[in-house]
């Protein structure tokens, strides 16, 4: 069966965020890493033209996702979670948001295109200088380091590459010492 055809069973051949029955396509959540019928909804043009276009999005037609946000699909929860999250502003939104519980995978799968996120609340890393770290970043140590849970003392100058950045804190990055991966706070190390 073909991923089309898969989801139209799985559905019902309706959509699976406002359960409209026409104009129906095969909607791969973003980011596309996972895929498949896990990673893919049913849904119709309306419901699909509203995600990928924030300025088009009617919020009235969001109170579908009073039902749909109960989905057991990890897909249709994404979507749920992002468009409630966009949505937040109105009130009931809100209210269903925190309702919706989802496990830790799949929250962090929302949150992956930065949806529902403010602007002043998204976290920023910054090196010593104020400079903007971003994944695979590399960074030298400015000073001698302890690491934690070993007798390991990372040392002034070691250059640490292709740093990965914490994403619930902003003072935390990750990378390699030698074969150790540790974790690094962003006021020692200066971007390189
Ligand atoms: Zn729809």
């Amino acid at each position: 069966m073909s991923l089309l055809e898969d989801l139209q069973k799985r559905s019902g051949n309706v959509c699976e965020l406002c359960a409209a029955t026409d104009n129906l396509e095969v909607y791969e959540v973003q980011p596309k890493s996972t895929g498949g019928l896990d990673g893919s909804l049913l849904g119709c043009s309306t419901c699909i033209g509203q995600i990928e276009d924030p300025d088009t999005t009617d919020a009235n037609h969001w109170r579908c996702l009073n039902d749909s946000m109960w989905s057991e699909h990890e897909a249709v929860k994404v979507i749920a979670w992002r468009m409630l999250s966009r949505l937040k502003a109105e009130g009931w939104p809100k209210d269903l948001l925190d309702m919706l519980y989802l496990e830790d995978d799949t929250l962090v799968w929302a949150k992956e295109t930065g949806e529902g996120v403010d602007e002043s609340e998204k976290i920023i890393h910054r090196d010593v200088n104020g400079v903007i770290l971003e994944n695979g970043d590399s960074v030298v140590l400015i000073k001698d380091l302890k690491v934690k849970g070993s007798s390991m003392v990372a040392k002034q100058g070691t250059a640490v590459r292709r740093i990965s950045l914490d994403r619930e804190n902003a003072e935390f990055i990750e990378g390699k010492v030698g074969p150790t991966q540790i974790v690094i706070i962003t006021k020692y190390v200066k971007k390189i």
